[in-house]
């Protein structure tokens, strides 16, 4: 049996069904899955089969049973057998899994010998990614083979009729880590509970708290508190960006935000992943938890110890990674010490390692379903399943948001979240990743896959991996990686036409993409349409203000007379001299290269309309455009809104290829933009025009298949709009899911367009 079969109970739950029908034999884990030796009556053995069938362990994901005869041995009774490390290593490692009800409740049993105790687990619940060190995965090969097992827990250990049989990070008070509470400096002020305690005393005294989790740090403080949250944001040099909250169930959770049915199941899942939700205006949390954002990040208790601290405060805590700006999030007490050394007053740690960082994932409901928008834990680092075997090939992504992938048979795995290649720490975090994704996996790769961008230090990492061991290196397109992404993750045959809006991926004509329409899949593509180009004045300058490249479209818009347009902020905020200067760039395009950047197109009309002039983090304006739409949603409902038909245009060149020409749409918005009309209306019909200009191109070029791709269907509002359109039409929409659209799926796309590729070198063509 291959697939998520370890680690989840698979074992005691084969044992007590063959004793159940009276099947002799055995079951033993190896690397490649759980093997299973049955010998008894025709129907018996029939029955066994439609419960693994219809009822297996509710965290087993069988991918795969292979049945063959073997010679009748009489022997009598079942037995569970030692694991076996021989063969290539298939089997999952499977994801943290959120505590069970189960363990909650004896956790908060005054009676039970678990009663506060924050590190309960059971074969149904409790770390696995974040312990295992090597594979098989038995307690040897964890984290937790620094403790030895006391009596009792080796009685539930052994006994298979225990839930806890066999639960790889099995500990009670008695045996297993414990909490302590650490002053900055690393003294221990408290230990056990009173250690939780201190932590909530602190909280409620408006302090930074440091807390050891699953799978790192985490900074926290009290969310109610203005005055906590500024500190925090100060220390940790996290201006704007909407902070994560914890809260201690379903119930806080509806105290702050709309949760409906499809967002409590994921809220509540055993992926514990932070939930985008509409926030309700009466949410008692501070306004500079999440300025000017319609949603707030919401997740609840992971491991019994946030259960504990969380019923312990009682009021919703901020909980962000425990991390300085974009850096990879500490996991070693000592380590943070250093890290985040002057940002929390005080460290509630505990003495389990962590083999590995995993973040928390983040995800929302988008178009019906979950969406990931960084995959983390409870995803990682399970394996996206691809059709035919592949070589064993190494994508290492761009360079935002990183992630990598590693394909090994038909699988292809996605490492947690890296993070942006900016600083030290994440490029030394990015190559841990990868050693350790080929020493869990045992593998080499055949080949390394990069971006096409050259500058990228993961281009430059993967470059000098391939020289060292004689390997081919292979350039991806960005914008390629994306759609061969969305694909696989689909399961699609291609070719699709690929709608892929992202921020910036190099181009092959050298110039910066981000607005495209690709036809193709893996193994190859034409860029049959793309966004009109502009230009990025004062080029990564332009990114950081968005005013810049909301004057170089007005200056297109309406030539010089654009610098004179004292009603607009955009212009305003720039004095005459910086316009003129401006202006030349402009003209020259010096310093002001061009791109079909859909990302940048959302910034510039943030800045057209009034609502941002300044990103202090990648992505700013755009989600503040999406957040004003947002609020006129009603208006422009994926039902009830007209086409803004005309307003966004396709040009056709003499090639065929097509150009989406925002000007028509711009100026529109530029006519209608006055002090007397509201922005959120001008951003809905942004959206709603984009939408149409992307069903357009779809019936341009004609494709039965289109997959919405890249980092702008992080856009709940496009997507949706984009997505109705398109079906409306009868197009067939692909949409990731358990992938990110953003660069965090990239090195996915990269794995299979490199194997394609190998094919083609292999045939000599
Ligand atoms: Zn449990
Ligand atoms: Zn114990
Ligand atoms: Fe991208």
């Amino acid at each position: 049996m291959r697939g998520a079969v370890q680690g989840v109970g698979f074992r005691p739950f084969v044992w007590r069904l063959a004793h159940a029908l009276s099947l002799a034999g055995w079951v033993r884990n190896d690397i490649a899955g759980v093997f299973i030796e049955l010998e008894g009556e025709d129907g018996a053995l029939r029955e066994f089969r439609r419960a693994l069938d219809e009822a297996p362990p509710p965290l087993a994901r069988i991918r795969e049973i292979l049945e063959n005869p073997a010679p009748v041995t009489k022997e009598p009774g079942f037995t569970i057998r030692p694991s076996e490390d021989a063969g290539a290593r298939t089997v999952l490692v499977l994801p943290d899994v959120a505590t069970c009800p189960a363990c909650l409740a004896e956790v908060l049993d005054p009676k039970d010998r678990r009663h506060l105790y924050p590190f309960a687990n059971c074969t149904n619940c409790g770390p696995r990614f974040t312990i295992v060190t090597d594979l098989p995965y038995d307690r040897p090969a964890t984290t937790m083979a620094a403790f030895t097992l006391c009596g009792e827990c080796r009685a539930e250990y052994e006994d298979p009729r225990d839930r806890r049989f066999h639960a790889q990070p099995i500990a009670c008070p008695a045996c297993g880590p414990h909490l302590e509470a650490w002053s900055p400096s690393g003294d221990v002020l408290a230990r056990r509970h009173e250690a939780l305690l201190a932590a909530a005393d602190a909280l409620r005294a408006g302090a930074v708290v440091a807390v050891k989790g699953l799978g790192g740090f985490h900074l926290m403080c009290d969310a109610r508190s203005a005055d906590a949250v500024a500190a925090l944001r100060r220390r940790k040099r996290r201006e704007e960006k909407p902070l994560a909250l914890m809260v201690r169930d379903v119930a806080a959770a509806r105290a702050l935000a709309e949760v409906t049915d499809e967002s409590e199941a994921l809220l509540a899942g055993p992926e514990a992943p932070i939930v985008l939700l509409p926030r309700r205006a009466d949410a008692g949390v501070a306004s500079n938890v999440a300025p000017g954002r319609p949603e707030l990040g919401l997740m609840l208790p992971a491991t019994p110890l946030h259960h504990l601290l969380l019923r312990e405060t009682r009021f919703p805590v901020v909980a962000t990674s425990g991390n300085r700006s974009e850096e990879p999030i500490a996991t070693d007490e000592r380590e943070a010490l250093v890290r985040l050394a002057g940002m929390a007053d005080l460290f509630l740690v505990h003495d389990r390692a962590l083999a590995r960082h995993v973040d928390d994932s983040v995800a929302r409901v988008v178009a019906g379903a979950p969406r990931l928008l960084r995959r983390a834990r409870g995803w990682a680092p399970l394996p996206v399943p691809v059709r035919e075997e592949l070589p064993v090939i190494l994508g290492v992504g761009a360079h935002m948001k990183t992630a990598v992938a590693l394909s090994v048979g038909r699988q292809v795995f996605l490492s947690q979240h890296v993070g942006d290649l900016e600083t030290p720490e994440a490029l030394d975090a990015f190559e841990r990743v990868i050693a350790d994704f080929q020493r869990l996996y045992a593998v080499e790769p055949a080949a390394v896959a990069h971006d096409l961008h050259p500058g990228y230090a993961s281009t430059v990492f993967a470059k000098k991996l391939a020289e060292a061991r004689g390997l081919p290196a292979v350039a991806v397109q960005h914008h390629h990686a994306h759609l061969a992404a969305c694909l696989a993750e689909n399961e699609a045959d291609g070719p699709a036409l690929g709608v892929t809006w992202d921020g910036t991926g190099l181009g092959t004509d050298g110039t910066i993409w981000g607005g495209e329409f690709l036809l193709g899949d893996a193994s190859g593509f034409t860029r049959v349409a793309h966004l009109r180009p502009f230009r990025l004045l004062g080029g990564d300058a332009a990114v950081k203000e968005p005013r810049r490249i909301a004057l170089a479209i007005l200056l297109e818009l309406l030539g010089e007379g654009a610098l004179g347009r004292e009603d607009l902020e955009c212009v305003r905020s720039f004095s005459r001299s910086e316009r003129e200067v401006l202006a030349k760039m402009a003209s020259s395009g010096l310093n002001a290269p061009v791109t079909t950047s859909a990302g940048r197109l959302f910034d510039a009309v943030a800045s057209l309309l009034g609502i941002a002039q300044k990103s202090s983090f990648e992505g700013q304006s755009a989600m503040a455009l999406e957040a004003a739409a947002f609020e006129a949603w009603g208006e422009v409902a994926p039902g009830a809104a007209q086409p803004l038909a005309g307003q966004i245009r396709l040009v056709i060149s003499s090639d065929g290829s097509a150009i989406l020409d925002w000007e028509p749409l711009l100026s529109y918005l530029l006519g209608k933009s006055s002090p007397g009309v509201s922005s959120s209306l001008l951003a809905a019909e942004f959206h709603a025009a984009l939408a149409d200009g992307i069903a357009a191109a779809a019936a341009h070029v004609g494709a039965p298949r289109v997959a919405l791709t890249g980092g702008c269907f992080q856009n709940k509002l496009l997507t949706e709009l984009a997505a109705a359109r398109l079906r409306a039409a009868g197009f067939e929409v692909l949409l990731h899911g358990a992938v990110p659209p953003n660069d965090g799926g990239i090195g996915l796309g990269q794995v299979l367009v490199a194997a394609e590729r190998l094919k083609h070198l292999h045939r000599g063509d």
